[in-house]
């Protein structure tokens, strides 16, 4: 079988970025991981195929070789030095790509873990504030229960006779030695003599877990709960691992939460403003009443100290900040018309300076530019 040439492997161009290589190289591997294709033999073969071909494509030197000699460069020695001077782990290169989606443990001896979980869970403000349990169901790899997650049908395991139980094994490929998982076991250093029917052998299995969620008061969007080992099971034997849960924190119609403080809008009729009055204000309580004094003017805020959030990380508690917004009176009866026109009437000539200064000193302000650009 002739090899295919790396670019193709990864289905991008001769000169593609670095980026690009990782890009194509992370797409393959997640579709092609053995972790997710147990037993597919085309997928090992693919995610192997496409491990190479990063490995060699990614690294400058090696790529440079590979475009002036094509897989003649790796298979005769070229470039002299031999042994150590190109040797290459892969186990680090995995590591460095995959560390944040598998959680690590690869290239790693001893027992293998299950990969890591994360699932967002929606929550309403009120449940963030105050906590609340919840019920999750999530799909993941659990324990084989025949073989308790062993993998072995009459729990006998032996220690590989290939790899020695390293799970790894050295290849020499051109001059390049390469460690692998070891092809006998899989990587897990253990062998299964009588592998477990309901399993094949793999001690774990495709399933839903439901899962009942303390969510303690006082967190936020992107606060994460980690639930130890309540992940995806190991394959054989391995420790299981951990689901993360991710708040997020849906709108809500009244309250917008900064940190541990709240925000809300009341609105307010001009009246009421101008002449002071007691505002009934919704908290996550239940209601509060504020004072708003006389000559309050629009955006103004009012704080309720701790009508907040309790925060989840310390003792304290955040505050209720009420912004007050002025309404004007819409679809006005013929009587508070009359009212308001003989009111605005009172504003005419120099007691509309006294009785609105913003508003004065605004068209003050106008009159003087208008005659400045006009002379
Ligand atoms: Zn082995
Ligand atoms: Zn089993």
């Amino acid at each position: 079988m002739s090899k295919r040439d790396y670019y193709d492997v990864l289905g991008v161009a001769k000169n593609a970025s670095e980026e690009e290589l990782k890009k194509a190289y992370r797409r393959l591997a997640m579709k092609h991981h053995p972790d997710r294709n147990p037993d597919d033999d085309k997928a090992e073969h693919a995610f192997k195929e496409a491990k190479e071909a990063y490995e060699v494509l990614s690294d400058a030197n090696k790529r440079r070789a590979y475009d002036a000699h094509g897989h003649a460069a790796f298979e005769h020695g070229m470039g002299g030095g031999g042994g150590g001077a190109g040797y290459a782990d892969m186990g680090d290169i995995f590591g460095d790509i995959f560390g944040d989606i598998f959680g690590g443990g690869r290239g790693q001896r001893g027992p293998r873990r299950g990969n890591d979980l994360r699932y967002v869970l929606e929550l309403d403000l009120e449940e963030a504030v105050f906590g609340v349990e919840k019920q999750i169901d999530i799909p993941t790899l659990i324990a084989c229960e025949p073989c308790k997650g062993s993998g072995s049908e009459d729990g006998k395991i032996e220690t590989c006779k290939t790899c020695q139980g390293r799970g790894q094994v050295r290849m020499q490929r051109g001059i390049f030695a390469m460690q692998q998982p070891c092809p006998s076991c899989g990587g897990r250093g253990e062998t299964i003599a009588k592998p477990c029917k309901s399993c094949h052998g793999q001690g774990r299995k495709q399933s839903q877990k439901t899962l009942q969620v303390k969510i303690p008061a006082g967190v936020d969007t992107d606060d994460r709960i980690r639930l130890q080992g309540e992940g995806e099971a190991a394959p054989a034997g391995g420790v299981a691992g951990d689901l993360y849960v991710e708040v997020h924190v849906r709108e809500h119609p009244i309250f917008q939460r900064e940190g541990n403080d709240l925000y809300c809008e009341v609105p307010i009729r001009f009246s009421q403003a101008a002449l002071g009055a007691e505002l009934t204000v919704p908290t996550l309580q239940g209601e509060a009443l504020v004072k708003v004094p006389a000559e309050t003017q629009t955006g103004k805020v009012f704080r309720l100290r701790g009508k907040g959030v309790k925060s989840v990380r310390s003792h304290g508690t955040g505050d209720l900040l009420c912004r007050v917004v002025v309404e004007t009176p819409v679809n006005l009866t013929g009587k508070q018309r009359e009212l308001l026109e003989s009111f605005e009437k009172t504003f005419e000539g120099e007691a509309g300076a006294k009785h609105s200064p913003k508003s004065s000193t605004f068209f003050d302000g106008v009159k003087s530019f208008l005659d400045r650009i006009i002379s």
